[in-house]
């Protein structure tokens, strides 16, 4: 079997703590990010994973805890996880990916791998839940009632937390497969498998290049893919502050590094609501307080709460 190339934070052989330490997992279809944080959702050690068949990537993980007894003994796992995965604590299949394109994946059990090493408990939410719920406690969503975090990268996706509380469904949001209005300047016939032209299939990473060739960062700013994928992500901004009140409403993920592109999607939602329901939509908008590390930071807090099932 081909070694793994993990990298180790310079932090990975630091001293033992005496707050709780808690393990973090972020899963994603590129990497999975590993760590120990405390309570206060501070990170003490990572290491990435390259995501390649899962019990190669998972066994990885593994490890990477088994090397971290100098921080102490670890109390609790959280998950944050790509999608779609199984959330609902009554059924069977509680912490196995779904009907994931990720080739080789759906089905897989993230949760049980490590219940079974170490007899801790595990909680496991989606991956913007829980960076909604750091940047929430922790970051650009602090006093804040209604927070949701959007990621536009690979895909699309959004979650949130309203009043403390990551949003429950069955299996959860899926806000990046919003049908939007199209934009008159634009016949692209979108890339999403299921929807076509839902906004994932027409504002994700994937169909900006495959429209114009290039990612944002490489189009001059005054080219019309700004105002169009901002268009989009607008439509998406202003649908969750009909639906969840949310007084704040964070966007990250790769397409997102793009500076100019916020400023297009302020002004769309603003012209979508008209004033209505308010007319602060521009202030509530707002890029990560977290950089990229909301989902971690979310697993760890995710861990801190977390019970046996
Ligand atoms: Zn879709």
């Amino acid at each position: 079997m081909e070694a793994l190339s993990v990298s180790f934070s310079p932090a990975v052989c630091g001293p033992k703590v005496n707050k709780k330490v808690f393990g973090a997992v972020e899963a994603g279809g590129t990497k999975f990010r590993c760590a120990l944080g405390d309570d206060a959702g501070k990170i003490l050690s990572e290491v990435r994973v390259p995501t390649r068949a899962p019990t190669e990537t998972i066994g990885a993980c593994l490890d990477f805890f088994d090397s971290q007894s100098s921080f102490g003994e670890v109390e609790a796992f959280g998950i944050a996880s790509f999608g779609p995965v199984d959330l609902d604590k009554r059924s069977n299949s509680w912490g196995r990916l779904m009907a994931t394109p990720k080739r080789g994946w759906e089905g897989t059990d993230l949760v049980s791998p490590f219940i079974q090493r170490y007899s801790k408990p595990v909680s496991i939410e989606t991956d913007v839940n829980a960076a909604a719920l750091a940047e929430a406690r922790l970051g650009a969503g602090r006093g804040c009632i209604s927070v949701a975090y959007v990621t536009v990268g690979t895909g699309i996706g959004g979650g949130a937390v309203v009043s403390g509380s990551p949003l429950k469904g069955v299996p959860h949001p899926e806000m990046g497969h919003l049908r939007v209005l199209r934009d008159p300047r634009d016949s692209f016939e979108g890339i999403c498998p299921f929807h076509r032209d839902c906004l994932e299939g027409l504002a994700s990473g994937p169909a900006i290049a495959k429209r114009w060739g290039n990612s944002l960062d490489g189009l001059n700013p005054d080219h019309p893919a700004f105002s169009i994928v901002g268009n989009y992500l607008g439509q998406l901004v202003a649908t969750i502050v009909l639906i969840l009140s949310s007084d704040r409403i964070i966007l990250g993920g790769g397409v997102m590094t793009e500076a100019a592109l916020l400023s297009h999607i302020r002004h769309h939602a603003r012209v979508l609501l008209s004033g209505y329901p308010t007319d602060s939509i521009e202030s509530r908008i707002s890029l990560p307080g977290l950089a990229d590390n909301s989902g971690l930071i979310g697993a760890v807090l995710l861990a801190s709460s977390a019970e046996f099932r």
